[in-house]
């Protein structure tokens, strides 16, 4: 289960997935307008960018 960065909400529904190098991306949009990108290697979570949607300027994140 992913979490959302900004304010901790479970993040269940995925709103879209592609291809990127040899990570497989999946970003969660919450309520709260925060962006969460999950970057999977081997199918194992990399690392996670976030940004608040539409401000661009996606950053490391720790979700909650
Ligand atoms: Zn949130």
């Amino acid at each position: 289960m992913v979490r959302c960065w900004n304010c901790g909400k479970d993040l269940s529904k995925v709103n879209r997935t592609w291809k990127y190098g040899i990570f497989d991306v999946k970003e969660y949009i919450c309520s709260c307008n925060a962006v969460t990108r999950e970057y999977l290697k081997n199918g194992k979570p990399s690392f996670y960018l976030g940004n608040i949607k539409g401000k661009g300027g996606f950053k490391k994140v720790n979700p909650k």
